[in-house]
This record gives C-alpha cells, structure tokens and sequence, in this order.
C-alpha cells in the first residue's frame, strides 16, 4: 500500500485506487493529480491499495481485496492483511474508491445505503446511477459508511482513466478539499435485490438487457450457450456482463427513486 497527502494535517478525505490490481483507472488518476497537484483548503490521502497486486497486474494476490473487509493483521493473506491495513489507514475518512468494470462504460456509483453524506457527493458526481448494495456489500469496502465506489467505465480503457481524474475532482469539490467543480443534479438510485446466477463450465455466454435499462417479466435478458435466461418479474439489471464475474451474470436491482440536487437522501421517483 503506497499513501500520498496533499495539504498539511491529518486528512479525513481519502482516494483509494488500486483495492483491484486489473483496474488501473484509478492509480493513473491519482498519478495525474499528483503530477500537478492542486492547492487544497483541507488534507486529502491519495491511496494505491493493493500495489502488490497491480505490478503483476492481476485482480488480486490471494483472495479478493473487496470480499476480505475487515480483514485480518495476522492472516496468511496478502488482502486479509492488507485488509486490515486499509480498513486503519481510512478510518474516520470521508472515502472515494475508484472500480472499473467489464459491464458499463459511463461512470456509476455504488453504497451500501445512501446517507445524507454519501447523496451528496452523489450528486456531485457526473453518473449516470447510484447503486444501493445493502446486504450484498458484504466484506466489501462500502461496507463501512461514509464510503462511495465509483466503477469508472471499461476496464484498462483510457476513458475510464479519464472519468476517474474527472471523478476524483467533483469528489474533492464535493468534501471541500477544491472549490466545487460541478453543479448538483438528480440521479437515479437503484437497489441490489438479487444476484443473477450463471451456470458454470459453458462455452458461449451472452446478455442481451443494458444496465440500468427495465427488463420486462418474461424477456429473454441472457443466455448460455444458447439456452434461454427468462425474466420472472421486472428488474433492472446492474453489473450485468457475460464474462464478468464466473458464477454470475451480474445482480437484478429495482429502481427506488433519486438522489437529488435538492437535498439529502433518497426522493421517490418513478
Ligand atoms: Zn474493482
């Protein structure tokens, strides 16, 4: 784990890039930032997680990073450790973790619940949706409150390196770390309601449904090799990609209002 600062004193805002070393948006957003660093009104750490996993370029050493919160000092995992590190270096921090994806290309934001802090950077942030995880974000790093994953864009696309810097702007225009680089405005939120699971061992996987676009009950919204996967009821899908996870496709959601430029929380919406 690598710690940069920016401003003097002990920071209560954190960037955290790199909690997945195949994702390199983020540490090429913080080395950005860093090659023409900003004056700020209040300190902000600037953390590369898992440094380890990012020189081999894989997802992780040992285990998943963002399944191993809280993680342990003592394990024989590099993440169960790192873990634990992590979980210490931001706590008490008003956190952004930076995420890309093989399943969307525009930026979106995942919490465990939007919180009156967390709806407000939301909307700040150029989106296209927040994502409600709850019980699904189980050892991941949105566990704790107080912190919002952006997932960027494509995985290793220099747009999604792009969207990240831009992200990692409004975020600091949002904490008050710069003046405020962007105007509030709606986005909707979306909640985790189930994973969609994926059967193991096929050749050809395919999804047909767009993230965060209604799949109607009875759509055929994916399929392996050939064989059709129907809808039961409506959803809308999120994170849902054909090779992106190996036993999901990606998890259904249901739509659940907005956050909105004009206050806190979440409004309802259609
Ligand atoms: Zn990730």
């Amino acid at each position: 784990m690598r710690v940069h600062q920016l401003g003097d004193g002990d920071p209560d805002v954190a960037v955290v890039a790199a909690v997945h070393g195949d994702e390199p948006c983020g540490e090429r957003a913080v080395a950005r930032l860093l090659a023409d660093p900003p004056v700020v009104s209040r300190p902000v750490k600037l953390v590369v997680a898992n440094e380890l996993a990012s020189d081999r370029d894989d997802r992780y050493v040992d285990e998943d990073l963002n399944r191993a919160f809280p993680g342990d000092p003592a394990a024989t995992s590099h993440e169960a450790r790192l873990a634990a590190a992590l979980e210490r270096e931001l706590d008490g921090c008003t956190t952004l973790a930076l995420h890309s994806t093989q399943s969307y290309g525009d930026p979106f934001a995942l919490v465990d619940a939007v919180g009156e802090e967390t709806g407000a950077i939301c909307a700040a942030l150029s989106i296209d949706a927040v994502v409600e995880t709850g019980p699904f974000a189980d050892g991941r790093l949105i566990s704790y409150p107080r912190t919002v994953e952006v997932e960027c864009g494509y995985q290793g696309s220099d747009s999604a390196a792009d969207n990240a810097f831009r992200l990692v702007r409004e975020f600091l225009g949002a904490t008050g770390v710069l003046p405020a680089s962007s105007t509030p405005r709606d986005v909707p939120v979306f909640r985790f309601t189930e994973r969609v699971s994926k059967p193991a061992g096929r050749e050809e996987y395919e999804v047909f449904a767009e993230n965060f676009e209604r799949v109607a009950e009875g759509e055929t919204f994916a399929a392996a090799d050939g064989d059709p996967w129907v809808a039961k009821e409506e959803f809308y899908p999120v994170l849902m990609s054909p090779y992106g996870y190996e036993r999901v496709f990606g998890y259904a959601g249901e739509r659940v209002g907005s956050v909105s430029a004009a206050g806190p929380g979440v409004s309802a919406g259609d």
